[in-house]
């Protein structure tokens, strides 16, 4: 089924979580095991992250670098197809414009619908680690309104061959990625607020934040984003913080500011133990919050550790 259709048949805010594939050398019992304490929430649907190949400069002969691959993870694809047939949950796999040919997204998008996989979150991906700066592949997407747009295509029955003829029509609901603090590369909130709209203008169905820690930057996005014209749902992601390390290493990764109350209360904190307790709670009160408010669905950043979020759904749902 489709997170639309989900979100519409809803008589109460849901609950879906998003989960990493492990790195290369684990088993699938892995995705197991991280949700399988989380499956009496009832999940609605499960998103799975995608990650590009990461690179390490290994040193040759003769003072030599050669530029080696490591840490490709598991397909993103096999894992949603893995979840579906042991969950019957659905799944929803992320789909980057960052190392993909727009061929490459055709034949994943071909794959995706030939295993009934009917959602697709639509993403640029990151920069370079190294520069930070996003380069798409030759014949590649620069934007994720690109790949919207390609993926609306194929729901058209519209491929890159324009000489196929009656090709089958997917139908893919497509979720994009909004940023209640902004996107750190766009100049402004109301320049990436046009570039969001662009994205649903185009044929996004729904958009899911970034994680943020103050409610009040979610209602200010989802209002400026009603007065933009942007009239799709709005899934807010969480993230509870568990550990001190966190502080900083989440502002930084993600862009995202932590309350001044809640990095004092962390501050306090004899161990990890007693920030995950702080954590927990700042979280669940975000989350009584947003229910109140009536948000569609509150989706879960576990980072595949699912403990924290575990019991921040036994307090909710
Ligand atoms: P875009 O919508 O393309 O926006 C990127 C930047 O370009 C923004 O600053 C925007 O304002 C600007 N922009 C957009 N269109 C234009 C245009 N036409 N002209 C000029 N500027 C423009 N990353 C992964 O690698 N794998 C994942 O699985 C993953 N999952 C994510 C899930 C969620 C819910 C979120 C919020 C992020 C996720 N990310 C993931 C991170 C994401 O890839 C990065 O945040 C990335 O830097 C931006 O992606 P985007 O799709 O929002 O980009």
């Amino acid at each position: 089924m489709k997170v639309t259709e989900h979100l519409k048949n809803a008589k109460k805010t849901l609950f879906t979580i998003e989960i990493l594939p492990p790195v290369k050398g684990k088993s699938i019992q892995s995705i197991y095991d991280a949700i399988d304490p989380l499956m009496e929430f009832k999940p609605a649907f499960i998103d799975v992250t995608y990650h590009r190949e990461e690179y390490v400069y290994k040193k040759r002969e003769r003072g030599l670098l050669e530029k080696v691959a490591y840490r490709k993870r598991p397909s993103t694809i096999s894992i949603c197809a893995a979840i579906m047939n042991k969950y019957k949950i659905d799944a929803v796999p992320h789909l980057i414009c960052g190392g993909f040919s727009k061929e490459d997204t055709e034949n994943a998008l071909i794959d995706l619908n030939f295993l009934g996989i009917e959602n697709v979150l639509a993403l640029r991906g990151d920069g370079d680690k190294v520069t930070g700066s996003f380069i798409p592949e030759p014949n590649g997407h620069r934007y994720g309104d690109e790949l919207v747009q390609q993926i609306v295509c194929m729901n058209n029955g519209v491929y890159l061959d324009d000489e196929l003829v009656d090709a089958h029509p997917s139908s893919f609901c497509i979720g994009v990625a909004g940023y209640p603090e902004k996107h750190f590369e766009a100049p402004n909130m109301k320049t990436d607020l046009k570039f969001l709209k662009a994205k649903v203008d185009k044929g996004a169905h729904y958009i899911v934040t970034q994680m943020f820690f103050d409610n009040k930057k979610f209602f200010d996005f989802e209002k400026a984003c009603r007065e933009m014209g942007i009239n799709v749902p709005i899934i807010p992601g969480l993230k509870p913080l568990t550990t001190l390390k966190q502080l900083t290493t989440l502002p930084k990764i993600f862009h995202i500011d932590i309350p001044e109350e809640l990095s004092d209360e962390v501050l306090k904190c004899k161990n990890n133990e007693a920030v995950r307790q702080v954590g927990t709670e700042w979280m669940i009160q975000q989350c009584k919050e947003l229910i109140a408010r009536k948000v569609p669905c509150l989706h879960f950043y576990t980072m595949s550790s699912s403990e924290p979020t575990r019991q921040i759904a036994e307090a909710l749902f």
